[in-house]
């Protein structure tokens, strides 16, 4: 993985690197991405995942929020938190708290300011079994909007001169 042992022709690596900063964008009040507050979605406190999250959850992170999303038609939600990681701990106020992943179970256990818990054990949490849980409680979510998703991103790239599905595969 050494920069030294690549023959790189054309123009300089270190001519082009700079550090990156990224962040996504949070409602100010954290209950959830920036683009959830500009759709109007309310009833819905997603805390704004943590470095305590690791990789299996975080790959389930962003599904888990276009799964949301597409359960929202309009109507509030009805009073839900999604905490996740292992070092959130739920706040007082909510109908339904949606425990996401083992640890945010474990953390949880025996807080009392849950009054409905909504338990993922997986680890991380399987997004099928997370679709039939919030079905249970008349949250309806689409696990064809994530699909759909997916599809958009893989045009994106499709339609990019040069890109070639084979250069991106495992043989
Ligand atoms: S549930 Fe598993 S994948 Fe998720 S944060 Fe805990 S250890 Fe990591």
């Amino acid at each position: 993985m050494e920069l030294a042992d690549y023959e790189v022709i054309g123009e300089r690596v270190e001519d082009h690197q700079e550090y990156v900063t990224y962040d996504w964008e949070w409602s100010e009040g954290d209950t959830g991405p920036a683009g959830f507050e500009k759709r109007g979605i309310t009833g819905l406190a997603i805390r704004k995942y943590d470095s305590s999250l690791c990789t299996g959850c975080s790959v389930q992170y962003n599904p888990m929020l276009i799964l949301f999303s597409s359960a929202f038609k309009g109507e509030p939600f009805p009073k839900v938190e999604v905490v996740s990681g292992k070092q959130q701990l739920a706040a007082d106020g909510f109908e339904n708290t949606v425990l996401f992943g083992k640890c945010a179970c474990h953390f949880n256990k025996n807080n009392p300011n849950i009054k409905k818990a909504i338990q993922l054990w997986g680890c991380p949490p399987d997004l099928e079994k997370f679709v039939e849980v919030l079905a249970n409680e008349g949250i309806k979510c689409d696990y064809n909007e994530y699909v759909r998703f997916r599809h958009y991103l893989f045009g994106r790239y499709k339609e990019s001169e040069g890109f070639n599905l084979a250069d991106w595969s495992v043989k």
